[in-house]
């Protein structure tokens, strides 16, 4: 509308009488008011149910476990500060998703720390490919590789000083760049990988899913009887079961690959300082930053260091340095949690021990609502010695593995039945009657999930 046409529309029609600009201010105001009534019942309808959706919308069954790419299930998605969530507005049952792992547990810890945790980038810093051309991994920026040994030693769960890091878009980059390293180029059919079931459900579908001749998902451990190389992958403690482990084959020609991404003090006992060829580290679940994708291992043999850093130059061409010094900062600020602080005038709360007392409240309050309900078992762990705590603890591994009792077979689709999605045993190459569930979701989640399940009864 050109200035002439607005000076007509404000003199006639709208503009005449004064009433009408009443009308309109009027009107403008109740609409306003009423947009933020309906935002603010949304927000409160969302906090309390954290990541759920509204029943038969919910990802179908024989979808991937790993379904993020999938189709989202239909639902009214809320703002909450900075996120958009799924909420089931207007439905009393919300669905309860602890399918996936997301470890949003630990957001009130970042909250309570206020700026401890944050970083601020210039627009004209971390630009080039290149953090540090003198070092094997040329990507790792210095300050990450600092904080990781530093953390490492304020902990005592891993020895880094004999080993190289090597950074990766999460631990999952750096399994198949462990992967694609421990390989032999040369062979004449792929190298078999193993882990013994229960094992982690991504790891048949990451290492086939390229259908590489190098390497080929080869099933359970315990049954792999092929003569030849292997690579055996140990995840300790499990996911999903939660139970510490070694490798269990043992035979000549076998690498092992360690995956530690749960080995910290708020799921089980730190026993020794591990100190294995080639360790997986994740913040996903160290810190609870699994956004963030960074992952690191920590890797003996120079060779297969370079290998698996030619991996990911090719892959990704490094890795993102803003994430490596968010992660940097994260990781000096649990490390500076654990009474390694300088600024002894405001200590902050130690990570570590914020996430212990959560689990073990947590865990205390799954196996009573199990009692309550009568028709499911858990694992049962024995205390052990943690060398960081100084003290005897049980593990609270940052799974449940859950049996369902009494004759029932398929205890996804049972729970599914009463509005809770989990991930069924035959994902982690077991029978139906085991699922695994998420123990690191929110608080309201986590609270409404226990109320749920001591209610159903046989
Ligand atoms: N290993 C295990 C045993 C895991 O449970 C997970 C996460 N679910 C990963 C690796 C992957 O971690 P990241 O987010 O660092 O890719």
């Amino acid at each position: 509308m050109g200035k002439m046409c607005e000076a007509e529309a404000a003199k006639s029609g709208l503009g005449s009488g004064g009433m009408s600009w009443r009308y309109l201010f009027m009107f403008s105001i109740m609409l306003n008011l009423s947009l933020l009534f309906s935002r603010f019942t949304q927000d409160i309808k969302t906090s309390a149910t954290g990541f759920v959706g509204s029943g038969e919308e919910q990802r179908k069954p024989d979808l991937s476990p790993l379904s993020f790419t999938d189709k989202p299930p239909a639902c009214a998605v809320a703002k909450m500060g900075t996120n958009s969530y799924c909420s089931a507005i207007g439905v009393d049952n919300p669905v309860i998703n602890l399918d996936h792992g997301d470890p949003t547990m630990f957001e009130s810890f970042w909250r309570s720390m206020g700026d401890r945790g944050s970083i601020v980038i210039s627009g004209w810093q971390l630009m080039s490919y290149f953090s540090d051309i003198g070092n094997l991994c040329w990507f790792l920026e210095p300050e990450f590789a600092r904080q990781i040994r530093r953390l490492h030693q304020v902990v005592g769960n891993a020895r880094s000083e004999d080993h190289h890091i090597v950074v990766g878009t999460g631990s999952t980059q750096l399994f198949q760049a462990a992967l694609y390293a421990l390989s032999p180029s040369d062979a004449s059919e792929p190298t078999s990988v193993v882990s013994a079931a229960p094992f982690y459900s991504s790891y048949p579908s990451i290492t086939d899913y390229l259908k590489s001749g190098l390497y080929k998902w080869a099933g359970d451990a315990h049954t792999f009887e092929k003569k030849g190389p292997y690579i055996e992958l140990v995840t300790s403690p499990n996911n999903p079961d939660g139970y510490v482990r070694k490798a269990v084959i043992n035979r000549t020609g076998g690498i092992l690959v360690h995956d530690l991404a749960y080995y910290w003090p708020q799921y089980t006992p730190i026993t020794s300082q591990a100190d294995h060829d080639l360790m997986l580290f994740t913040v996903s679940k160290s810190t609870g930053h699994a956004g963030t994708r960074i992952g690191w291992a920590l890797v003996r043999d120079k060779e297969v260091a370079r290998r698996m850093t030619k991996f990911i130059e090719l892959n990704t061409i490094g890795v993102s340095k803003d994430s490596q010094l968010r992660a940097a900062k994260i990781l000096e600020t649990v490390s500076d949690s654990c009474g390694h602080s300088d600024d002894s005038d405001h200590p902050a709360e130690n990570f570590f021990e914020f996430g212990r007392r959560q689990m073990t409240k947590r865990w205390e309050q799954l196996r009573d609502a199990v009692v309550k309900s009568g028709m499911f078992s858990l694992p049962k762990f024995t205390n052990d010695f943690c060398n960081h705590t100084g003290q005897t603890i049980e593990p609270h591994p940052a799974f449940a593995w859950l049996k369902c009792e009494g004759g029932i077979e398929d205890c996804e689709s049972f729970l599914r039945g009463h509005k809770i999605l989990t991930r069924s045993g035959r994902h982690f190459g077991v029978d139906s009657t085991y699922v695994r569930i998420s123990m690191l979701d929110r608080d309201e989640t986590f609270n409404l999930f226990l109320e749920r399940l001591s209610g159903i009864r046989s």
